[in-house]
């Protein structure tokens, strides 16, 4: 299974990709993890990627695919991988495919979970208080709705001009999001 998974910051991404992972026996490769991480141990991709984060915008494409690009040649994603948050512009779904090009293989699915804006605003401002995450400020929640509306919605089109998309609706429990999500992908 070769995965990515696409929707609104708040969508519940990241608690979903664990599940699927789990199911499928395949890494969760969330490119925000890799940049806190990286932010947390203060690496120069850290370093680099902070500036951005903090205010809510994307890393440079550069700066992202290069990541990636490491990643998927990694021995475990291999047999499959979910990429969370990732690709998020036009320039890394080109990257996308052609990375998986030259390692001879291409995407299952683009599987995107949909939700209401008021009620992820309200997610990511619970999340804020749970979880600290430095970008989950109400001002820049805002900002990273818009970049993702003006940058990451229209790539939603593009795979569904491929013929891989599959639409999920995000709202519910954790458990009713996940079943609905392994139905559409017909495990
Ligand atoms: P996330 O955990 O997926 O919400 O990502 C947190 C932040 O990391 C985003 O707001 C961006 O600043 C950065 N980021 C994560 N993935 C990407 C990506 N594919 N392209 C550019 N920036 C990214």
């Amino acid at each position: 299974m070769r995965l990515v998974l696409m929707g609104p910051p708040g969508a519940g991404k990241g608690t979903q990709a664990v599940n699927i992972a789990a199911h499928y026996d395949i890494p969760h490769i969330s490119t925000g993890e890799i940049f806190r991480a990286n932010v947390g141990q203060g690496t120069e991709l850290g370093v680099k990627a902070n500036a951005y984060m903090q205010k809510g915008e994307y890393v440079p494409d550069e700066i992202t695919n290069a990541m990636v690009a490491d990643r998927l040649a990694q021995a475990d994603a291999a047999n499959g991988f979910l990429l969370d948050g990732y690709p998020r512009t036009l320039d890394q779904v080109g990257e996308l495919d052609m990375i998986l090009e030259s390692l001879g293989t291409s995407l299952d699915y683009a599987l995107e979970i949909t939700a209401n804006t008021d009620e992820v605003v309200a997610r990511l401002l619970q999340r804020a208080k749970e979880q600290g995450r430095a970008d989950d400020t109400e001002d820049v929640i805002r900002r990273r709705m818009e970049v993702y509306a003006e940058q990451t919605e229209p790539l939603i089109a593009v795979y569904n001009d491929k013929g891989i998309l599959l639409k999920v609706d995000g709202m519910g429990s954790v458990e009713e999001v996940g079943a609905r999500i392994l139905a559409a992908l017909g495990a």
